[in-house]
Parts: C-alpha cells; structure tokens; sequence
C-alpha cells in the first residue's frame, strides 16, 4: 500500500508519539487499570483523536485511510490506549453524524481533544451477536419530563466505569414493523452522560485490556433529556452498525499493529541468540514460521486498507470489513504466540511485552463482533437472507 507525503507526515507524528511516549510505559500503565488522562490529553492535542472527522467538530478532515495509519501506530506502541483512538473514530463519528448541531460540537469536540472518553453499549446478558435482540427499555416519560426513562443492564461494555458518556442502544417500540418489539427497527440510540442519577457499573476481572477496564452497566429508571437522542426513533441499529463497519477494520488494524510490534521484536532476537555454535536465525525452522506470520499480517493489513480506502470514495466495504476482521485478531494472535514460542522460556515471563499483547487482543476476536458473525455478514452479502 502506497500513501501520499501528506498520509505519510500525519502517520509519522503518530508513530513519533507512539514509539516516544507509549511503548515506553506499555506494561508499567497496565497495573493502573485505568487510562492516563494527561496521555490522553496529549494525544488530543497533537490531533491524533478522530482524524477523519470535519474540522469543524475538531477533527482534521483526512480520511480514512490515515484514521488507519494512525490507530495502527498509536495500538504499536500501546493496544489499549489505541481502544480510546479508535472510540474516537467510531463514537465521534456517530456523535458528530447523529446528535443535535449543540451536542455534537460539545462532546466530539472534547473527545478528539482527549478531555473525555465515550464508551459503546450494545451487549446485554441476553443478547451478544443477536444484536437486534436488545431489551433494555426507553419509555417516554409520561410526567412532564421531555425525554426517556431508560431501565435495564448492559454487559460487556468497555470503558465501564471510566466513560464520560455512553452511547447507549434501547429499545423505544415496534415502529409499526409488527416485528416482536420491533426488532432492529424498534431500537434508538442515546448519548447518556454517565453521571446521570440511577446509572451505576460493575467491572469485570478481565485477562487483559486492565486499563480499559470492561463491565456491566446498571440502568435503574435513569432519566436521559429527548435532546440526547442520536438521530429519529428506530434508527439506531443501523447507525451503530454501520459504525462499526468502519471500526471493525480499525480495530483489526490496531491487532495486526501488536503482533507486529512483537514480530519487530523477535527477528533481532534470532540473530542474536544462539543455539548449537550457530545465531538461531541460521535454522530455517526458526525463521521461516516468523516470515509466514509476518506475511499473513502483510496480507491482512492490506485487506484493512483497501477497505478504507473503499470508504474514503465513497463505495461499499461491508464485505471487506467484515473478511479483515474474521482474520485479523487471529492471524495477529497466531503471530504473537509464534513470537512467544521463537525466543522460548523468557518470552513465558511478565517482563517481555507479548504475553500482554497476548491477552489484550484475545478478547478483540469477540469485541465488536466474532469471525462467526462476520461469516454471517459475508454470505448474508453473497446469498442475500435465505
Ligand atoms: C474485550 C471485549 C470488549 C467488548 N466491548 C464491548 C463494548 O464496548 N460494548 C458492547 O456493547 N459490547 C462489547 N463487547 C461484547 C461483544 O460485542 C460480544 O462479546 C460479541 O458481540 C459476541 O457476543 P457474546 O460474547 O455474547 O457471544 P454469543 O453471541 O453468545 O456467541 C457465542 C458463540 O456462538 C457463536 N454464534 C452466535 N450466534 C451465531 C450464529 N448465528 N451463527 C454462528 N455462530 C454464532 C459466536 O460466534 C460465539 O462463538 C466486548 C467483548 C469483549 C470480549
């Protein structure tokens, strides 16, 4: 893949930034369990926070393809504060796109500058690939109060208990389908301020991503103003899904990024290492399982970018977006684990970076849709519903 001078300077901010300011404290940061707000602020600052949105919501209007260089930079030097770019991209785009001119400017605005984080909530105990089987209620608020009342649990949400905000998706009424509640088309999305009275959260012990931290969020008769509404009544199943079309490739680009990181990590590590009188780069079956991965994350990667680059004319990329991640966080996974099993015992001990790359993509092969669900979107694509 070939970038312009001016993809090529922004990518190269990101990777300055990445490599300078986070590669640096990767594991130190994970025993915080929360995000660096300061980082954070940093990175707004530089504009590496929802690069491809409009100027005018404090984005810088580039695209993309370079929305992709950079969460692939920013996840290289830490995967998890990469979570936070990439809800810049996905959640910033659907703010600035869906919520009133007001809100819009207000919260995109100060997400892209790094000053808040906004989370997603779709997930509920009940229903995970089944999307459109979401219950939780948003009933009109019959006592004078111009808004919704919005009443049940969330599961699985990342952020949990450090967003400012969630966009959340709830069910309003059927829409006149005849569907059951409505189905897909009876569900409507909110930007709910997290400090609303009856939300609380319950975070989850989880094997990685410790700093994004993921959980259950507790809806108990939480009153959100009709002015927070993204977009008409039974739109916001799409909206949210055609969002993450967008950041299902972010997101894979951001894995490969990791495996990638541990890739550039072990091939010095074969030349200096020796077994045998002889550097372990000189046994083919040392280095010919590192070319093999690296030439998956090769292919992916390119994947990932003709995708973005579909979207950046216009045209549509649901199939490619949905082929990168059903390989993406497996063929970088598969990567890191060959990574592992190359530089032998010490790779096994918390002191090297991969056993955390490890855990922090594990999780990202279900996250925003598992390889299943995307088969579904593949064929559903070929065969039409059948
Ligand atoms: C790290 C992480 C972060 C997450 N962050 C968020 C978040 O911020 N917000 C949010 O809303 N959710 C989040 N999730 C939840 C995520 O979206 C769900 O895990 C995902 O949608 C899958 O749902 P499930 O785990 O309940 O699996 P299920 O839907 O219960 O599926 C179980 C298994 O069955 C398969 N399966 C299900 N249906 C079918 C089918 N029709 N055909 C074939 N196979 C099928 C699945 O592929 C899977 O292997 C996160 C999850 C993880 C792990």
């Amino acid at each position: 893949v070939v970038f312009t001078e001016q993809q090529d300077a922004i990518r190269e901010m990101a990777r300055r930034f990445a490599r300078e300011r986070l590669r640096p404290g990767y594991q130190q940061r994970e025993a915080t369990g929360v995000i660096d707000r300061k980082l954070l602020k940093e990175m707004g600052q530089l504009g590496l926070i929802g690069v491809e949105l409009p100027a005018t919501d404090g984005g810088m209007d580039a695209g993309a393809v370079v929305a992709g260089l950079v969460s692939e930079e920013i996840a290289y030097g830490d995967f998890n504060i990469g979570c936070v770019q990439m809800m810049g991209s996905l959640l910033g785009g659907l703010v600035s796109r869906h919520a009133r001119p007001e809100i819009a400017k207000s919260w995109t605005r100060r997400q892209l500058a790094g000053e808040v984080i906004l989370g997603i909530a779709v997930t509920e105990p009940q229903a995970g690939t089944d999307a459109a089987n979401i219950q939780l209620a948003a009933r009109t608020d019959g006592g004078g109060h111009d808004g919704y009342v919005l009443s049940g649990e969330k599961t699985s949400i990342s952020f949990c208990d450090q967003a400012d905000a969630l966009i959340v998706l709830a069910r309003t009424g059927d829409q006149g389908t005849g569907a059951p509640n409505g189905g897909a088309k009876g569900v409507t999305a909110f930007l709910v301020p997290t400090d609303l009275a009856g939300l609380t959260t319950r975070r989850f012990d989880d094997l990685g991503h410790k700093i994004v931290g993921r959980g259950s969020v507790f809806f108990d008769a939480v009153r959100v103003p009709a002015t927070l509404r993204l977009g008409a009544e039974g739109t916001g199943f799409t909206q949210v899904m055609q969002g993450f079309e967008y950041s299902r490739i972010l997101l894979s680009l951001m894995c490969l990024a990791a495996a990638q990181a541990s890739i550039d990590e072990t091939w010095p590590y074969t030349r200096e290492r020796t077994s045998m009188g002889a550097p372990i780069a000189s046994y083919q079956g040392v280095t010919f399982p590192l070319a093999e991965a690296e030439s998956r994350i090769a292919a992916c990667r390119a994947l990932c970018y003709h995708g973005l680059a579909l979207r950046d004319a216009g045209r549509p990329y649901r199939v490619e977006s949905a082929m990168v991640k059903s390989l993406a966080p497996k063929t970088a996974l598969d990567a890191i684990q060959q990574c592992i099993a190359t530089i032998g015992h010490a790779a096994v001990s918390m002191d090297l970076a991969h056993q955390q790359r490890l855990r922090d993509v594990l999780g990202f092969q279900f996250g925003e849709g598992t390889a299943e669900a995307m088969k579904l979107i593949i064929a559903r694509e070929r065969t039409g519903r059948v």
